[in-house]
């Protein structure tokens, strides 16, 4: 039987930070991913030269995440986009947003008092003390703190494009307020060659600190007396282990532990809300309508974003745009799914007047999940890294942790996890 200190399920961006953390302390690691690709939903689909991630995708400059790259020395190649011009999607026409004197007077869906609500609005993102925010839904802070209902429908949709998530009677305001001061204060980064390339970065790190990496690799079951024991691969081999981190879904991390129903991961999945969305992604010979770079729907939850207005994602010199469609976590998620592509394609009839004869390369969905979990008000328990009822247990990714979104809810969880099994070790970091 092979013997590692730790195994590691999910071959993710998760999954291999925090295979490297503990190697580079010592641990002996294995990373089994199920997928012949590692990389999870951070992957990037290569068609013919034009790089297409998993829907839009932004790496926040002041997130946990960036930080933990930086900590590594994982180098981020990208590029910031722009914030002076957006555009808005308000009962079915195009507007410039006034981000700038350049559109402050353009042809407007604001009235003058409403373009100064805006602008002050954004300032006080900006300037806030968000640690100060109590515990209560977005929606009930913004009805009580933004005055007027145009301004309000401009926060909403600034608040699902900074969390990718479509719930605010669901999300906590904190984290939310959080990640858009982060947005508007640092900015984000558009990556090149996609996420990919982070993930490229992240394997030949872990290669190189001697993690064993496993690809079409399904873990089936962890073994454990409440400590756990081993792990058996689909090959129905049996890895002898102390420590597993599992970077899966939570319905996918229950599955593998026995006895799970009478622990806190079980109690963890139960409160889990996954905040899903349909992406339609493009690559276009050029761009039809080259004054709508970034457009936000206000009355409708949609996203469009050219990526590749600064970051390198085509070999070619292609157009790689990217259409989110939001699920409303609150609606049947069924019926939003069968109206999302159509919903998505008029957006784009309306941004991009022409586009479908500039289509060269395509990606279509349906239905994916943006995050398993988010910081919501009916959470009752954090996940945390170690699943108290099984010593050597630990989850990490972006349902698991504290305040943390997305990605950096992914990372700062790994780390977390690494940094209690080498405390568990006794490894002194
Ligand atoms: C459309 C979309 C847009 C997004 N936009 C942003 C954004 O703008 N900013 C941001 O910060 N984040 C964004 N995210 C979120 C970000 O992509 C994720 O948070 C991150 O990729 C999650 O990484 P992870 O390693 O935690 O999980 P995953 O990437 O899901 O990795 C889990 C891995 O476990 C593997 N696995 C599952 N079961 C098993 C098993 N039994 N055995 C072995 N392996 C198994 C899976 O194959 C997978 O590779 C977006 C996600 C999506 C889908």
């Amino acid at each position: 039987m092979e013997k590692y200190d730790v195994a590691i399920i999910g071959g993710g961006i998760a999954g291999l930070t925090a295979a490297i953390m503990l190697a580079n302390e010592g641990q002996r690691g294995i990373v089994f991913e199920k997928s012949t690709q590692f990389g999870g939903r951070s992957q990037t689909v290569n068609k013919n030269g034009v790089y297409m991630n998993l829907g839009a995708h932004a790496l926040y400059k002041g997130g946990e995440a960036m930080q933990i790259f930086n900590e590594l020395g994982i180098t981020i190649k990208g590029a910031q986009p722009p914030t002076d011009t957006a555009q808005t999607i308000w009962k079915n026409q195009v507007y410039h947003v006034p981000m700038s004197f350049r559109t402050l007077f353009s042809k407007q869906f604001l009235n003058g008092i409403e373009k100064i609500q805006l602008a002050k609005m954004m300032a006080h993102l900006s300037k806030m003390d968000v640690e100060a925010v109590e515990k209560e839904s977005i929606q009930d802070w913004a009805e009580r703190e933004i005055r007027y209902p145009m301004i309000r429908h401009f926060f909403y949709a600034f608040c699902r494009t900074a969390t990718q998530t479509h719930a605010p009677s669901l999300q906590l305001a904190r984290p939310v307020l959080r990640q858009m001061q982060r947005g508007v204060k640092e900015g984000v980064l558009y990556i090149d060659k996609g996420w990919a390339s982070i993930v490229t970065e992240l394997r030949s790190t872990a290669e190189k600190v001697g993690v064993k990496l496993l690809n079409a690799m399904k873990v089936e079951k962890i073994e454990h007396d409440w400590q756990v024991k081993r792990v058996i691969g689909s090959n129905n081999e049996a890895y002898e282990v102390e420590n597993v981190i599992i970077t899966t879904p939570p319905d996918e991390a229950c599955r593998l532990v026995p006895h799970v129903e009478n622990t806190s991961l079980d109690r963890w999945r139960k409160e889990a809300i996954p905040a899903t969305a349909s992406c339609y992604d493009l690559g276009l010979r050029k761009l039809p309508d080259k004054n709508h770079q970034f457009v936000l729907g206000l009355d409708l939850p949609v996203l469009f974003t050219n990526q590749s207005r600064t970051a390198k994602v085509s070999e070619d010199g292609m157009t790689v745009v990217s259409l989110v469609n939001y699920h409303d976590l609150t609606k049947d998620r069924k019926t939003e799914i069968q109206t999302s592509k159509s919903l998505l394609e008029k957006s784009m009839d309306l941004i991009q007047p022409g586009w479908r004869g500039e289509v060269k390369e395509q990606q279509y969905l349906p239905h994916i999940a943006v995050t398993h979990n988010f910081p919501h008000i009916k959470r009752s328990a954090i996940p945390s890294p170690d699943v108290p009822e099984i010593k050597g247990l630990y989850v990490a990714g972006d349902w698991v942790g504290d305040e943390e979104l997305l990605v950096d809810a992914s990372l700062a969880s790994a780390k977390r996890a690494a940094s209690h099994i080498l405390k568990r070790n006794q490894v002194l970091i």
